[in-house]
This record gives C-alpha cells, sequence and structure tokens, in this order.
C-alpha cells in the first residue's frame, strides 16, 4: 500500500518535471520535481524488495551514478546530443536483459502459470526485448553519427521493411510457440534493424531520430515495468514514449517531413559534412569586418538574432546577451529567431540563450517571427546555416528540400558570421552568401561578436 502510494506521488512528479521542463522559464523547477520523484522511487523499491538487498542495489547506485556524474560534469554542451543518444542505448539494453531474466527464469519474475509462461508476459518479454535491441543498436548508430565518428550508409528500403516485417513475424511465432532460440533470432535480428534503420538516416533528419530513439527507450522502459510487474516504471515508460512520439510529430511538422518519410525514405546517408566546403569559387562574397557590422546595426531599428549550432561550438551567447543589450540601450528592436531543429538538439538554442540570461520575451519561434524579416533592419545571423538556407523552399534534389527555413534573406541587410564559406549539417551550400544583402563575417562568432561590442 505505501509502496503503492510512493510510485503515485513518484509519477506525479515525473508528470510536473515534463510540464515544467517544456518551458525554459520553470525548466530548474521542473528538474527538482524529477529529482523528488526519482528519490521517493528509490526509496519505494527499497521497501519493497527489503533492505536483504540494499548492499547491493547501493553498490549498484554508486557506480552508475558515479560514472553518470563524470560523463555529465565532463561533457561539452555542444556534445549533449551524442551524450543524450548514448544514454539512451543503455535504456534500451536494460529492457533487453531484463528480457531475457525473464524468458530464461520465469519463475522468478511469477509469470509462469499450469499451461506455462502467460500468454500476455510472452508478448512483453518478446516487445520488450524488439523494441529494446532496436533503441540500443540505434541509438549506438545514432552516438556515432552524431559524434562525427561514422558517416552512414545507405540501406535499400526494401531491406529495412523486409526484415522489419519478419521480426513481426518472428515474435508472433514465440508468443505462439515459446521456442527460446525463435526468441534469441528475434533479438539478434533486431539489433541489426536498428543499426540499418539510423545507417542511413542523416543531415536535416537526426534531430527527429534522436527524438524517436528517446521514445522508443520509454517504451523499452514500459516494456521492463510489465515483466517486472512495477507500475512506475510501466508510468514513466509510457510518459516518456509518448512525450518523444509527440517530440518526433512536432519536429517532422517543423521539418515538413512525416515520420515514416524520414524512417524510411531517407537517402541522406552521407550529407552530414562537417567539414565540407562546397562552395562555388565563382561566386562572390562580400565580406566586412566588426567595424563595418557595428555601424549597421547602430543605424538599425530592428534587429533579429538568428542563433545555430555555430553558436553553441563558438559559446558566443554570452557575448551576444551583452551585445543585444548596448544595442537595446540605444533603442534598438533586438529580438531572437529559433528555428525548431537550430544546434544539434531539440532546445538546444533555448538553453544557451537561457543561460545567457536573454528575455524569455525577446526569443520568438520561426512561425511568431518569420514574417518580420522582411520589415526588420538587420539579420544577424551566428552559426546558423541550414536552417535559413533557401535550398529548402526551391531546390527539389536537396537533402534539407521541404524543411521551413528562417527567411533571413528578406531582411535589409544579413550578416552572417561564420569561420569559413563552408557548409552546415546537412551538407548543402547556401546561396544566401553570395546574394546582394548579405556581408559575411567571417572567424569565430564569440570573437567577432565580442570585436562587434568594442565598435560598438
Ligand atoms: P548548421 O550545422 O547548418 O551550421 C552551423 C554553422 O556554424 C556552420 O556552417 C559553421 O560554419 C558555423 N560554425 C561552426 N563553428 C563556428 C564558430 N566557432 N564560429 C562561427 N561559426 C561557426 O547549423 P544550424 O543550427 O543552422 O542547423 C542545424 C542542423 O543540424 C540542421 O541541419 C539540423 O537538421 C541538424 N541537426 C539538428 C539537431 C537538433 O536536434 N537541433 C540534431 C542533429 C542535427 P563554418 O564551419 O564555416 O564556421
Amino acid at each position: 500500500m505505501v509502496v503503492d502510494v510512493l510510485y503515485l506521488i513518484a509519477a506525479v512528479c515525473f508528470i510536473f518535471a515534463l510540464k515544467g521542463l517544456s518551458s525554459p522559464q520553470f525548466a530548474s523547477r521542473g528538474n527538482y520535481c524529477g529529482i523528488v520523484g526519482i528519490v521517493l522511487a528509490c526509496v519505494a523499491t527499497y521497501i519493497s524488495v527489503g533492505v536483504s538487498c540494499a548492499f547491493y542495489t547501493l553498490i549498484a547506485i554508486a557506480i552508475g551514478g558515479g560514472i553518470g556524474s563524470c560523463i555529465a560534469t565532463r561533457v561539452s554542451m555542444t556534445d549533449l546530443p551524442q551524450m543524450v543518444a548514448g544514454f539512451h542505448s543503455l535504456v534500451g539494453l536494460a529492457a533487453v536483459l531484463v528480457a531475457f531474466s525473464a524468458c530464461f527464469a520465469p519463475e522468478l519474475f511469477e509469470i509462469i502459470g499450469i499451461n506455462g509462461v502467460y500468454k500476455s508476459s510472452l508478448i512483453e518479454m518478446g516487445l520488450g526485448s524488439a523494441i529494446g535491441a532496436v533503441t540500443f543498436s540505434g541509438s549506438v548508430i545514432a552516438f556515432l553519427k552524431l559524434d562525427g565518428r561514422y558517416k552512414g550508409s545507405d540501406v535499400p528500403v526494401f531491406v529495412n521493411t523486409f526484415l522489419l516485417s519478419f521480426v513481426i513475424c518472428l515474435l508472433i511465432y514465440f508468443v505462439t510457440t515459446e521456442i527460446v532460440s525463435v526468441f534469441i533470432l528475434l533479438t539478434f535480428l533486431s539489433f541489426v534493424l536498428g543499426a540499418i534503420l539510423i545507417a542511413p538516416i542523416g543531415g536535416a533528419d537526426m534531430p527527429v531520430i534522436v527524438s524517436m530513439l528517446n521514445s522508443y527507450s520509454g517504451w523499452a522502459t514500459s516494456g521492463i515495468g510489465f515483466t517486472l510487474h512495477n507500475d512506475l516504471l510501466i508510468i514513466t515508460g509510457a510518459i516518456v514514449g509518448s512525450s518523444g512520439a509527440i517530440l518526433s510529430y512536432i519536429m517532422c511538422k517543423g521539418m515538413n517531413r512525416s515520420l515514416l518519410d524520414v524512417i524510411f525514405c531517407s537517402g541522406q546517408a552521407n550529407s552530414s559534412n562537417k567539414n565540407g566546403d562546397s562552395s562555388d569559387v565563382s561566386k562572390t562574397c562580400k565580406n566586412g569586418s566588426a567595424e563595418d557590422a557595428a555601424f549597421i546595426l547602430k543605424n538599425a531599428s530592428s534587429v533579429i538574432v538568428v542563433p545555430g549550432y555555430g553558436m553553441a561550438t563558438s559559446q558566443a551567447q554570452h557575448a551576444l546577451k551583452e551585445m543585444g543589450d548596448i544595442l537595446q540601450k540605444e533603442g534598438v528592436k533586438v529580438r531572437y529567431a529559433i528555428h525548431p531543429v537550430a544546434g544539434r538538439m531539440p532546445g538546444h538554442m533555448n538553453v544557451l540563450l537561457a543561460e545567457a540570461s536573454v528575455s524569455y520575451e525577446d526569443v520568438c519561434e520561426l512561425d511568431e517571427i518569420n514574417r518580420d524579416f522582411a520589415s526588420c533592419d538587420v539579420a544577424y545571423v551566428v552559426g546558423a546555416n541550414d536552417v535559413t538556407n533557401p535550398a529548402a523552399k526551391h531546390d527539389t534534389s536537396s537533402s534539407i528540400y521541404g524543411m521551413p527555413i528562417l527567411e533571413v534573406g528578406k531582411a535589409k541587410t544579413v550578416l552572417f558570421l561564420k569561420r569559413s564559406m563552408g557548409v552546415g549539417y546537412a551538407g548543402v551550400d547556401n546561396e544566401l552568401f553570395y546574394a546582394q544583402n548579405t556581408m559575411m563575417l567571417l572567424g569565430d562568432a564569440k570573437k567577432t561578436t565580442e570585436d562587434i561590442i568594442k565598435a560598438l
């Protein structure tokens, strides 16, 4: 009874945690709710299993917590997406291990009746193991791709579709026959399926994949919860699974793609080109200095700052805030435009701007601000590239075709801060660099912004 009540309170804490995390203003309160929920969940679990297991579980918590804190404190802000993908893989692996334990020792899980293992438990085991295996290998591939250690490879759609159908058939066969070797084959093929589903996905579709894997890890957790008869795991797994699915849907909408299209028709395997420079030497661009930029900014009446991945790598957010403050004091209207997939993880730009104490009222989402570019004097693009690229609107052969963009080209002047004429994550050249109203400010974004502040 006490355990059930504690689990229920913990589940409510997790719901409030998610609610808080959906807005930067209440994010830290949300985090505290999550921490309270986790502590209550641990206490309830101790009460339910008895203190005899306490010694071993405390050792496990100390080792896991120690490794987790080491990774979390050392990881840089720009490497967070890889870390998230890496952690998702562990949830998947845990689901597979629990399913295997249940398969080999069903009596310990109390899932065995007179006619053998309950059918419902076989379904939970099979599904939990398959989803867990897909989550594990898919997350490992996503980790390697986001970390730039693996570029991806093309896998024909029919291979993915065939393997997926075969895994479903094996699942049904396992549930009806209870043959352990079928369960092992099912898990093995699910590992392969996860890897080949994620391998061809590249470029602009990676954010959706990260949130989709988040969703899978939630469903895998729910599967573990059913096998372990743990209500809290079922609830939290379902919350994570459904919120991840909703986030994937929102991001797909933001990129004008469908989820099935992203998973099965990616065809962008090697489009991620971190160091590439696709600039056409025959085209010319206008280069400017920090003094030129300061002059233009000072004389503007409205400025829209468009942050991207380069702001994160150069950590330019504090300098940007300082520059924004100076301009606002001069009477310039300064706002920040956030694209849903700017940076390398959902909400990446919001987090960095919040860290620099940029006022929430000045931060606008794509739909809110896009029409204002036409009437603004300066679009100040800080290390953003793909999210401003007009190829997404008119080049049907481009890997980012169909993705909504921040229409910075409509501003009177576009100031582009980046280090070179190189491409962004999706590996697509940006025609805006050569536009009449664009001035390139080449160099590290933080250094350039600091130079502009000095000149201001
Ligand atoms: P992009 O990757 O398109 O462009 C970033 C730009 O920043 C590069 O062109 C780079 O140019 C520049 N840059 C890098 N370092 C610096 C620096 N120190 N100073 C100045 N400039 C720098 O980023 P966007 O934010 O525009 O777009 C995000 C892309 O990432 C999209 O394609 C999105 O789909 C993808 N993605 C998004 C995820 C998410 O969840 N948000 C997850 C994974 C991928 P140069 O090298 O010349 O300096």
